[in-house]
């Protein structure tokens, strides 16, 4: 299958307040977003022409912003529109929406207090991020080298871009040796997350998920964690320890991208049983309506 690069499509992307053609929405070589880390995003789904917690993840784009002390130079009001207009113009029926945030080019050094802040929101057609057939079977991790850093080491609040570098190197290394993604721990060792995903366990039919002070309290895994609650099933926040594993039944991963996406194996660890991660499964698809 031939993959569509991302720089050369057919369409319209936002940028900096004008609807422009795709293919020229360019930044210069030298923006401090690139050499600097100076960059966060979002990432937000469409089903059926409409946008999932639309207002959840503009909010956090703000304060992902504002944690890099990038001051978005539009209201979120506008930015939310935006996201409603470029989904109609770009005629996406289940779909993702990209927007990004990053320091200019006006200055090249590690301070750029004068720099602008520059805002763009694409959108494009996309399906389920794994294939039907993987996501029945579920998926395989292992676990990554790198830790998932401390609040006092990293703005990890933020889905700051610099973040990901960690989780790129991990996926890598994970996809490289057979896997599908990696499993990463935090600082201290215990269970964090996937590399752009929450994880939950199941275990004696209660549900178990890592306390997230250290990395992204997802907006899937709050509404997993509501739909659980509503459906009378105990939700235990936590610090797990690697070998909690041993004793889960269930496990899955939640996120914008994978959804609710069953984990086959985690190393040598495997869970065979799926019956309250396909109950979630099916109450989540009644809440986006897809
Ligand atoms: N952790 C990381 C590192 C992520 O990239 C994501 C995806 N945004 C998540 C967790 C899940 O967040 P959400 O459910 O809001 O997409």
């Amino acid at each position: 299958m031939q993959i569509l690069p991302f720089d050369d499509r057919k369409g319209l992307i936002w940028f900096n307040g004008d609807y422009i053609e795709w293919s020229n929405a360019k930044v210069h070589v030298l923006n401090h977003g690139l050499h600097y880390g100076s960059c966060v995003f979002e990432g937000l789904r469409i089903y059926e022409g409409q946008i999932f917690k639309l207002n959840e993840h503009i909010q956090r784009l703000y304060k992902s912003a504002s944690i890099l002390d990038l001051e978005i130079p539009y209201n979120e009001e506008i930015v939310i529109d935006v996201c409603k207009k470029i989904t109609r113009k770009q005629n996406v029926k289940n779909g993702y929406i990209r927007p990004v945030v990053w320091r200019g080019s006006e200055m090249m050094a590690i301070s750029a207090l004068e720099a602008s802040t520059n805002l763009a929101i694409a959108c494009w057609e996309w399906p389920s991020y794994f294939s039907p057939e993987k996501l029945l079977k579920g998926i395989k991790l292992t676990v990554s080298k790198w830790k998932r850093p401390s609040p006092e080491s990293a703005p990890t609040d933020s889905k700051a871009a610099g973040l990901y570098m960690i989780c790129s190197l991990s996926k890598h290394k994970a996809e490289k040796a057979g896997f599908d993604d990696a499993l990463m721990l935090d600082y201290r060792g215990y269970i964090a997350e996937a590399t752009g995903a929450n994880i939950f366990f199941v275990k004696d039919k209660e549900i178990f998920t890592p306390k997230p002070d250290c990395f992204l309290n997802g907006i899937t895994r709050q509404t997993v964690i509501e739909i659980a609650k509503e459906n009378k099933i105990k939700v235990n926040e936590d610090y797990f320890k690697f070998d909690f594993l041993k004793s889960c039944s269930e496990v899955f991963l939640t996120g914008t991208a994978v959804e609710i996406t069953p984990v086959k194996s985690i190393d040598n660890f495997v869970f065979e049983k799926r019956d309250l991660t396909k109950l979630l499964i099916s109450e989540f698809k009644k809440r986006v309506g897809g």
